[in-house]
């Protein structure tokens, strides 16, 4: 098999992790390929922000959002990252996980990409933002909404920048106050004196919108419900749209909370490993609250290396399973929150 086959095989398996996941040159690939990687795309971008600023015409912001998305364009919400702060294989590990070759096995980290019925938005923008993007087809982000400000939640956000561009508008951070605080001092050079930066256009144009736990927001024709929960010590957000909830970093879910998580069709809870942890669910505590919550469908995420995928998809009661990257699962736009 020559590179390319290779490489067509690879792509293969990441964009359909469910389609044949054993691959055995995938983690030949992995660690030593010097071949181009299948998820980078073939035409050539603007060099420079100039350029993306003169071939963007009109603004995309005077056009009409809902432009962007037929009527019967799919309303889906993808599990671009199933990983861990670090990421699955973890760099440098030789345990069974990291060396898989299940496709499923290979997780980004933590995110949610949305195709709204007025445009697409993303949950979170980890340090895989670009890739996850580009792996999904996304064509346009008008928004993000974030969990909370820990680096592998955030630090993906300049790859946003693109966006402002070509909408010629800052693009929406929909936040609790100290995530803005994070975001501000990360990416300070996006929200100093623009008059005085030697390259001002390339900076990112973004402004910030609160929201707050409990109170329902519309974001390009979806209704969004921010979520109480405690990520150890610290509160953190998750989100519910129509039937379906996000829920990434969670250790406990208030009383509050769990009145906003009911009749669900999706739950997507992270399950860090099998060992208790005092910042994150592991897989018992997130089979108890699925099992108090009763979703129709859970689906773990914020995975390490501890878990294989098919093991703990064998493991897992009816109803439960391991989430993957790039995973999708269809909204339905009728439903409004409980
Ligand atoms: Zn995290
Ligand atoms: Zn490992
Ligand atoms: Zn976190």
């Amino acid at each position: 098999m020559n590179a390319r086959d290779r490489m067509n095989r690879r792509d293969l398996q990441t964009t359909n992790p469910a389609i044949g996941s054993r691959l055995p040159e995938f983690r030949l690939d992995l660690w030593h390929s010097t071949a181009r990687p299948a998820i980078l795309p073939s035409r050539t971008m603007p060099e420079s922000t100039q350029d993306l600023l003169q071939t963007t015409s009109p603004p995309l912001s005077q056009q009409s959002a809902s432009r962007t998305s037929a009527s019967d364009a799919p309303v889906e919400l993808v599990l671009t990252g199933s990983g861990t702060s670090v990421g699955v294989p973890v760099v440098g590990c030789d345990c069974a996980v990291c060396r898989s070759e299940d496709v499923r096995n290979h997780r980004t980290r933590s995110g949610v990409f949305v195709r709204a019925p007025q445009g697409e938005f993303v949950i979170d923008t980890g340090p895989e933002m670009r890739l996850q993007l580009l792996q999904n087809g996304a064509s346009l982000i008008r928004a993000a909404v974030f969990t909370h400000g820990h680096a592998d939640h955030i630090v993906g956000l300049d790859d946003l920048r693109l966006f402002s561009f070509r909408l010629d508008d800052e693009i929406p951070l929909f936040c609790e106050e100290p995530v803005e605080e994070t975001i501000r001092q990360m990416f300070s050079y996006a929200f100093g004196d623009r008059s005085t930066l030697a390259h001002r256009f390339a900076t990112p144009r973004f402004r910030f919108e609160r929201i707050k736990p409990g109170q329902t927001f519309e974001l390009l024709g979806l209704s969004l419900t921010p979520l109480r929960l405690h990520h150890g010590d610290l509160p953190v957000l998750g989100f519910r749209t129509g039937n379906v909830a996000f829920c990434t970093d969670v250790s406990t879910i208030p009383t509050e909370t769990r009145g906003l998580l009911q009749d669900l069709d999706v739950l997507i809870l992270g399950a860090l490993r099998y060992k208790p942890h005092p910042t994150h669910l592991h897989v018992d505590g997130a089979i108890r609250l699925a099992q108090q919550l009763k979703p129709r469908r859970t689906i773990l995420t914020h995975m390490a290396h501890d878990l294989d995928y098919q093991t703990l998809a064998d493991e897992l009661p009816d109803g439960i399973e391991p989430g993957y990257d790039n995973l999708v699962i269809q909204l339905r736009t009728g439903d409004r929150p409980a």
